[in-house]
């Protein structure tokens, strides 16, 4: 069943090899490999069949006596004023704020209206900013969209592209199935094939651990309809000029 990129599963995500004293144990040398070279195993955000059982105020509760339990088990007092806020703040600011965009209930309403200009050659916004997580480490990945479409009769207001991007971003995600979840949404809503999506954008797993590369940027892109006409990607690419 898929609803607004999500595909539903029974499954945990990870796989099982085998059974300790009636524990599952996570096959973690696959896992492991996978997290580590940030591997998509899916387009769709894997999402459990309970997902939204919960309340956002229950969820808010549970994540909050959770990450209080994380916190003392680094060693951290939690009677320090400084630090005794942190599991409530967390944990609302991962339902609320970052992981918000989990919740197809809080997808962006977009109202399209009818092309009266007969504009008929690519738009683009770009230099959309950025603000997701990368689903393999829960660090930040922040950088920049860059959207075009050729309208196919209708057209949405500028803005809705960046809030498409913001609630798709607003998931624990893996960039390549972002950029695949903007365009997607973006042919959904526009009635056309003719969208084009580059993201370029830096991983703080990337940069601030593992190999400590803070230079290194990853661009990824979904071209589809006109887009994959080479004329066409060279004019969108010559628009949004990377790096400029
Ligand atoms: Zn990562």
């Amino acid at each position: 069943m898929k609803v607004n990129g999500f595909v539903k599963t029974n499954q945990q995500g990870s796989k099982t090899n085998g059974q300790i004293n009636g524990t599952e144990v996570r096959n973690i040398v696959d896992t492991d490999i996978i997290g580590d070279n940030h591997i998509a195993t899916s387009i769709d955000t894997p999402m459990r069949e309970d997902a939204f059982v919960l309340s956002d105020e229950q969820k808010i509760a549970t994540i909050e006596v959770k990450f209080r339990e994380i916190m003392e088990t680094l060693g951290l007092d939690l009677r320090d004023d400084s630090l005794n806020g942190t599991p409530h703040r967390v944990a609302k600011m991962f339902v609320q704020e970052i992981f918000s965009g989990l919740n197809p209930g809080n997808s962006p309403k977009i109202s399209v209206f009818e092309n009266k200009f007969q504009y008929g050659e690519m738009l683009v916004e770009k230099n959309i900013n950025l603000n997701s997580t990368c689903e393999h480490h829960f660090l930040p990945i922040v950088g920049k969209a860059h959207v075009a479409y050729v309208s196919s009769g209708e057209v949405i207001g500028l803005s809705k592209i960046n809030r498409i991007v913001d609630f798709f971003s607003r998931r624990p995600q893996v960039q390549e199935r972002l950029t695949v979840q903007i365009a997607s949404e973006l042919r959904r809503i526009l009635k056309t094939e003719d969208i084009a999506v580059v993201i370029d954008a830096k991983h703080m797993c990337v940069s601030s651990r593992g190999i400590e590369d803070e230079s290194s940027s990853t661009i990824t892109a979904e071209y589809s309809g006109v887009f994959k006409r080479q004329d066409r990607k060279d004019e969108f690419l010559k628009y949004i000029a990377l790096g400029r």
